[in-house]
């Protein structure tokens, strides 16, 4: 059950391994990214790779477009391996993958797992042939792959024979439902391909991605409904910013709420200069939110109002998040369970003392012409007031110490107040 009592089914599929990384088959929504580095600098995409997986990436996808891309995927796998990063590589191909392939087998062997666009892997005769070069490269490999359709990108030839057999029609649907089926179609036909050719179906994974919400979800209950392979989401082109955000939460959390969805990529494009980063962190909160899984310490804070005409709540909020998720690539190994654990941090004394109590630890600040003093309470308890110059920094060791005594070694490692009742059973549905 979720914290209010919803149980969350989670649509029946195959499951996929990925490296080490169980994707679908009721295993955790895995959270993915994609570098924007130039893969040929094996430097500095080492470095993306190895920033994306200690935000926390389960999976990174790098591009490998070019010769002098994939003749650096081995090396790049080795450095990522000497610094203790583990996470799977896989490799984005488009146009040449089946020379790439073919002709840099360290790559191949470097890889967990080939993303394959089904619109960008050749044309008329030369089309089946190429597709099905890489499919035997994933064979011989013993690799996954991604059928991986972009509406951007579809099988324009595909696309004209559904527009055709949809004109012969008596009653013809219109053009966007033809787009929507030519999508499906794409993906579908493509996985059935490579299973006659021999790569089994618990190695392939398919996504259909769109750039508008309401194309993605139809596109997505469709696919669901036909085919039990396991599913990539994710909206494409999404944009920058809070409208990126707002998309991919939007179609993510309708998908997701319905079970669909094995795996997520939230594709926002950077700020100029932007952390690249910051698409694993919000793919995490939408799960997070979601009570679909946890990654890090959740802080509630409330929005401020005319009782409060300091920000100061809001600075402390910011810093108490921003030092948790700094805590978190040490935490994780750490304090197991920490990533459940909830922190309140309010504005004034309405909503402030039962916000905090119903938090593990929680901190109501003063509003205007209130007391100068901040009650921290503890597990639903006042422990402690807080008052003076130092109030963060004292709040901020007290949800070090909470932290300590709670998930440490040697602690009674109990479950957080707020995680109870939260587990969401995995139920087969078809
Ligand atoms: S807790 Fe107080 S300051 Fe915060 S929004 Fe509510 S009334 Fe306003």
């Amino acid at each position: 059950m979720t914290a209010h009592g919803a149980t969350t089914k989670r649509r029946h599929s195959r499951q996929v391994r990925i490296g080490g990384v169980a994707v679908g088959g009721g295993a955790p929504i895995v959270v993915q990214s994609m570098t924007n580095t130039d893969t040929a600098d094996a430097r500095a995409t080492v470095e993306q790779v190895y920033a994306l997986a200690q935000a926390g990436s389960e999976l990174v996808r790098i591009t490998v477009n070019s010769p002098e891309a994939a003749a650096q995927v081995a090396s790049i796998r080795e450095q990522l391996d000497a610094r203790g990063c583990t996470v799977p590589l896989v490799g984005d191909f488009h146009f040449n993958g089946h020379k790439l392939l073919t002709q840099f087998p360290a790559c191949a062997q470097a890889l967990a797992k080939f993303r394959i666009n089904p619109g960008n892997v050749g044309k008329g005769a030369k089309r089946d042939e190429q597709f099905a070069t890489m499919i035997e490269c994933a064979i011989r490999y013993d690799k996954p792959v991604r059928i991986g359709v972009n509406w951007g990108s579809l099988d324009q030839a595909l696309l004209a024979k559904l527009m055709d057999e949809n004109a012969a029609r008596a009653e013809p649907f219109d053009a966007e439902g033809v787009i929507h089926e030519a999508v499906v179609r794409s993906a579908l036909d493509s996985a059935r391909q490579a299973e006659a050719w021999g790569l089994p179906a618990d190695r392939i994974v398919i996504s259909c991605k769109m750039s508008q919400v309401q194309d993605l979800v139809t596109v997505y209950r469709d696919l669901a409904r036909r085919c039990d392979y396991a599913l990539h989401l994710g909206l494409t082109e999404a944009g920058m910013g809070s409208k990126g955000i707002v998309a991919s939460a939007a179609a993510l959390a309708l998908l997701l709420q319905e079970g669909i969805g094995d795996t997520i990529r939230v594709s926002l494009t950077p700020e100029p200069g932007g952390d690249r980063a910051r698409e694993v962190q919000v793919a995490q909160e939408i799960l997070q939110t979601m009570g679909l899984r946890s990654f890090a310490p959740m802080v509630s804070a409330c929005p401020g109002c005319g009782r409060t005409t300091s920000t100061y709540f809001q600075q402390l909020a910011g810093r108490i998040e921003a030092f948790l998720r700094s805590q978190m690539p040490l935490w994780r190994e750490r304090y197991p369970g920490v990533e459940q654990m909830r922190v309140a941090v309010m504005g004034c004394v309405v909503n402030g003392p039962g916000e905090s109590k119903h938090a593990d630890i929680g901190i109501s600040l003063p509003g205007t012409n209130e007391v100068p003093v901040a009650p921290v309470y503890v597990d639903g308890e006042k422990t402690v007031t807080l008052k003076g110059e130092r109030i963060a920094e004292e709040f901020q060791q007290l949800v070090e110490d909470y932290v300590r005594a709670n998930f440490g070694p040697g602690s009674a490692r109990r479950r957080p107040r707020a995680a109870q009742g939260k587990e969401i059973p995995v139920k087969a549905v078809s």
